[in-house]
């Protein structure tokens, strides 16, 4: 019996187009495309109610390419980074970059400038399309790499709002017309599955945040995966049995620049003909109104909003009956949490999906026979991936054994970005190590739980190492380690052990307020610099030394059992 697990067979996606021309100029013909209604908008602005139609998006994405291209010289390999929250022109910056041969780099918008020099000194921008929300963090960070306030473009602001000295896209889109047309990069057979379309934020399984470089390839194959895997390109199919229906809408708050919204809100819900209604920030009470106004058909959400529809009284003032379809991903949805779920959404076909920033955002999900998911499962593998589970001994575990994933399949990203050191560690003869454990049972993934240092707060990623490093520059501190303690909203909530200074260490002995001042300066230590989702809330504990391998790795599981079962948070 073969121990490498398969997903159904793929009819290949197609390796000669770039990803506007998959997605907005319907050039993939081979299997059929999914139909999109006249009347059905791509995208609706929640803030403005502005609706953009396909033909717009085409046409926004074009005039933003001739005028980033007269302007800038956008070309092959160039760097253009976006920083905002959601918004209606995210994709047409993106897209217009790929037309021009660019990657389009996408950063979340909390970022603090330190973060966001982090990013700029791994992928140089050669220009950034910044949400006017994110300008003073960004400027900052800009003057210290040194890239030229003139390359900025405020996404956000029309006219004559617009901030002083910047160019904006409606001013570039509306001189698009007097200017010379781009001219459009176009791929050879092959070429999509070496250009990187996007760069896009992850630490990995260890160390600091890196950046995952996603060819033009790996999202169409992750688009027709996903679609084959849910027979979308099959129209013929009973509409009843269909789960993504043309003229279906989905919820977009999840961030555009995290892989999840980014790709299958973004690219996946618009390639199966639905409308994505986009929000800027995630706000409960908003999210259950905005399924009620539109009449929201599919929810796309990570464990966090699942505990809130559980929990919430409000809930019940809201009517949820237009939704059909709800996914949970980007951390693991207990089986408990899945009954509760159902008592909420009783007729909803509900389920997980699973995947990494380095998949292109999904390697499973609950199949299309299932009415609901298999309890605790992160779903089955998508058409043309492959996953083999290798024990600690180096070899291969059966149905039911505990290992550590492997991935093959076209969602597999090309590396990490200008890190070969890092890249040869995780992307392993075509092999991604998930750095999950796992076991399959009838198909089904069950992620036991995560072996890399990574911790993930509401979906999102901390890197332990850039805390532990950032720790050590507080003058109190002689060695630090960071670790997610489990909490039931966030999912973990990183926490941190302290080696003090012997001779503090020796006071906040002998002194419990001091030990409470010590602990506040060094989560303000954090505070100051990082984003939120970063930030010690998971409490800080002091302690004699930090177990280590003899090469200096921390001992994280040896760590653990020494948490105090009270929670020492500020
Ligand atoms: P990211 O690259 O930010 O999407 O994070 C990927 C990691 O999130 C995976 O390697 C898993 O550790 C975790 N993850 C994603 N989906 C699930 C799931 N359904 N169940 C458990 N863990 C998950």
């Amino acid at each position: 019996m073969t121990m490498i697990h398969s997903g159904p067979t793929l009819v290949s996606p197609p390796d000669n187009l770039t990803v506007p021309q998959f997605l907005l100029d319907g050039l993939y013909t081979h299997v059929t495309h999914p139909q999109r209604m006249a009347s059905t908008p791509c995208l609706i602005d929640d803030e403005t109610g502005q609706r953009t139609f396909l033909e717009e998006l085409r046409d926004r994405t074009r005039s933003i390419a001739t005028a980033v291209n007269f302007h800038w010289n956008i070309g092959e390999g160039d760097i253009a980074t976006l920083i905002s929250p959601n918004h209606i022109d995210y994709g047409p910056c993106v897209w217009a970059v790929h037309r021009l041969g660019g990657i389009a780099a996408t950063l979340g918008p909390m970022l603090t400038s330190g973060e966001l020099v982090h990013h700029f000194q791994i992928a140089m921008p050669s220009i950034i399309f910044v949400h006017s929300e994110c300008l003073p963090s960004v400027l900052q960070a800009t003057a210290v790499v040194g890239v030229h306030s003139d390359r900025i473009i405020i996404i956000d602001t029309v006219g004559s709002s617009s901030p002083a000295g910047f160019k904006n896209l409606d001013g570039l889109i509306n001189e698009a017309g007097s200017l010379p047309e781009f001219k459009e990069r176009v791929l050879a057979e092959g070429e999509a599955r070496n250009t990187i379309a996007f760069l896009a934020p992850s630490s990995g399984t260890t160390g600091t945040q890196k950046v995952v470089a996603i060819s033009h390839y790996n999202v169409i194959s992750i688009v027709v995966q996903s679609a084959t895997f849910n027979r979308i390109n099959e129209p013929y199919a009973p509409l009843a049995d269909r789960r993504f229906r043309p003229g279906d809408l989905c919820l977009g708050f999840l961030p555009l620049y995290h892989i999840y919204g980014g790709v299958f809100n973004l690219h996946f819900m618009i390639y199966a003909g639905l409308t994505l209604v986009l929000t800027p920030k995630f706000n409960f009470e908003k999210f259950l109104a905005n399924i009620e106004r539109y009449r929201i058909t599919h929810l796309t959400l990570v464990p966090p909003q699942a505990v809130l529809l559980c929990k919430h009284p409000i809930v019940k003032r809201y009517d949820l009956s237009s939704v059909r379809y709800c996914i949970v991903a980007a951390a693991p949805l207990s089986a408990t949490l899945t009954q509760e779920l159902l008592q909420v959404l009783p007729n909803v076909q509900l389920g997980q999906g699973y995947g990494l920033t380095e998949t292109c955002g999904t390697v499973g999900m609950f199949p299309l026979t299932q009415k609901v998911g298999t309890l605790g499962s992160g779903g089955q593998l998508l058409p043309g991936t492959f996953a083999k589970v290798v024990k600690p001994d180096g070899t291969l575990a059966k149905e039911s054994e505990a290992g550590e994933l492997y991935i093959k399949g076209g969602q597999v990203a090309l590396g990490y970005y200008d890190n070969e050191k890092a890249t040869q560690e995780t992307f392993i003869g075509g092999w991604l190590k998930t750095g999950d454990q796992v076991f399959f049972r009838d198909k089904d993934i069950f992620v036991i739980e995560r072996i890399k240092e990574l911790i993930k707060v509401k979906g999102l990623q901390v890197a332990p190492a850039e805390l532990e490093g950032h720790l050590l520059t507080h003058p109190s501190v002689v060695d630090a380690a960071v670790v997610g303690i489990p909490d039931e909203y966030s999912g973990e909530l990183p926490m941190a052990f302290i080696v003090l200074q012997p001779e503090l260490a020796a006071a906040v002995e002998k002194n419990t307020l001091f030990a409470g001042e010590i602990r506040s300066s060094i989560f303000k230590h954090v505070q100051d610099v990082k984003s939120k989702h970063k930030w010690l809330t998971g409490g800080i504990q002091f302690t004699e030394s930090i177990p280590r391998n003899p090469s200096g790795k921390i001992l994280r599981r040896l760590l653990r059992p020494k948490i105090d079962s009270v929670k020492t948070t500020i």
